[in-house]
């Protein structure tokens, strides 16, 4: 679904991302650790193609095209889809209407809204006044509405309270299809965590760590938590498998 080679991206000048090699087949969820400032987000915003983002050298393929040139609207509408770190604050544009337009005709975004307990907030303007929790559910939401093939979440669990923990995974698990066997899976994901609570709501098939620009250490992500959790990402420099 998903293929990334050789890929280089910096922002405003600076080198970020090293060599980029991955793939991510139909129905599985990958999942990123690294520690902050590695470029984990880079990498998410380089595969959706914010303009920022500039490709230095490499190549982005979705469904078996080459998206590295095209504009981010157009990868949304081929089915790639990102729920961001930090939402932004939009004042003048309510969330219902965002969520609509999410939505288009596939779904009701109202019946969405009610099956997450989430109408009270669609005439507020987006995120504006937001707890982290609620801003991460209304992110959700819209990323349910559009119902990418391509799932990428950027530590959809950081600044969320207790009470949205649980809401939020279950939207994940249902973006991702956790509910299906894997060969009935066809949703893939790319999901940046630290805390690894969201494996408790999807299928991970795979981990790795982005170490400095570079993707270390691919394997059974669980096993990868165990041990950064055990010896850090200290650890990982010394032996970059
Ligand atoms: P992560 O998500 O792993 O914490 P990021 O992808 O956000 O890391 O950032 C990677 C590196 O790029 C960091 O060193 C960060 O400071 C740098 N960076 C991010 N945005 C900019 C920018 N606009 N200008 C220069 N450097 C940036
Ligand atoms: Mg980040």
């Amino acid at each position: 679904m998903l293929e990334i080679e050789d890929l280089w991206v910096s922002i405003d000048g600076k080198e970020v991302l090293k060599g980029i090699n991955l793939a991510i087949p139909q129905g599985e969820t990958h999942i990123l650790f690294g520690k902050n400032g590695s470029g984990k987000s880079t990498l998410l915003m380089a595969i959706m193609g914010f303009s920022r983002y500039e490709v230095r050298q490499g190549r982005i393929l979705f469904l078996g095209r080459d998206i590295t040139q095209l504009p981010t609207f157009e990868r949304a509408r081929l089915g790639l889809g990102l729920s961001f770190q930090r939402p932004p604050t939009i004042r003048g544009v309510k969330t219902g209407d965002i969520l609509a337009a999410c939505a288009g005709e596939k779904v009701s975004h109202q019946a969405l809204a009610a099956a997450y307990d989430f109408l009270p907030f669609l005439d507020r303007e987006v995120n504006y006044g937001f707890s982290g929790g609620e801003i991460k559910r209304s992110e959700l939401l819209q990323l349910l509405a559009q119902d990418p093939k391509m799932v990428l979440l950027d530590e959809p669990e950081s600044g969320v309270d207790l009470e949205n923990l649980e809401v939020v995974g279950e939207i994940i698990g249902r973006l991702l299809q956790k509910d299906r066997r894997r060969h009935h899976r066809d949703k893939s994901g790319l999901i940046i965590t630290h805390t690894g609570f969201i494996m408790d709501y999807i299928n991970a098939d795979q981990g790795y760590i982005l170490l400095d620009g570079h993707l270390l250490c691919s394997g059974n992500p669980r096993d990868i938590l165990q041990d950064i959790k055990k010896f850090g990402y200290e650890e990982c420099s010394r032996c970059r498998r």
